[in-house]
């Protein structure tokens, strides 16, 4: 039986970028830090996220049928951390919208969705979003790697 420290350890070293996933649900904006986003498809433009059972962020988007998401800039970390529920006190975050969907000012891109489809895998669900707009700013990354923060090097 493989170990969930060592499984962690193992995905941990693929670097990636940081985004938080945003809905809306009765006019009340809930968003949540995720790194387990990509790119599905090109025509149509679809991409993925994978939301944790556990997670408040799975109900909501079941309910909205829309979500958000935030690529964050390097000067983002606060807000990561903010949504991964690791700084309770901050100032309030600011949204706008996109396509009628909560987006996060100040981020490097913000790609609005529709769900077009939901799978279950594990104690995971994967929501399929179908790309309705984008909106990106000229701005370095945020990443994550071996659970840490990094910045890109300076050339
Ligand atoms: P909560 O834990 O209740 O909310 C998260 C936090 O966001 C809370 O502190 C809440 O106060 C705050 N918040 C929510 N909405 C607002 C608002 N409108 N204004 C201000 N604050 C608000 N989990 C996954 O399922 N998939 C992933 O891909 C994933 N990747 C991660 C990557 C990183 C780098 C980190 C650090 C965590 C990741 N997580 C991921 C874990 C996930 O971010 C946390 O477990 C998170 O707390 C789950 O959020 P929740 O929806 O259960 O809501």
């Amino acid at each position: 039986m493989l170990d969930d420290r060592q499984f962690r350890e193992a995905m941990g070293k693929f670097a990636t970028g940081v985004t938080v996933v945003a809905t809306e649900v009765d006019g009340n904006i809930h968003g949540m830090t995720a790194n387990a986003f990509m790119s599905v498809s090109l025509n149509p433009k679809l991409v993925v996220v994978s939301i944790a059972e556990k997670a408040q962020m799975l109900e909501k988007i079941k309910q909205s049928g829309t979500f958000s998401v935030n690529i964050l800039a390097a000067d983002q970390q606060e807000v990561s951390m903010i949504f991964a529920g690791q700084l309770k006190n901050h100032q309030e975050v600011v949204f706008e919208h996109l396509n009628g969907v909560p987006v996060l000012s100040n981020a490097s891109a913000q790609i609005s969705c529709e769900v077009s489809a939901a799978h279950v895998e594990g104690d995971h669900t994967l929501f399929i979003g179908k790309v309705t707009d984008i909106r990106i700013e000229d701005a370095e990354p945020l990443i994550y790697y071996s659970g840490k923060y990094r910045r890109l090097a300076e050339d």
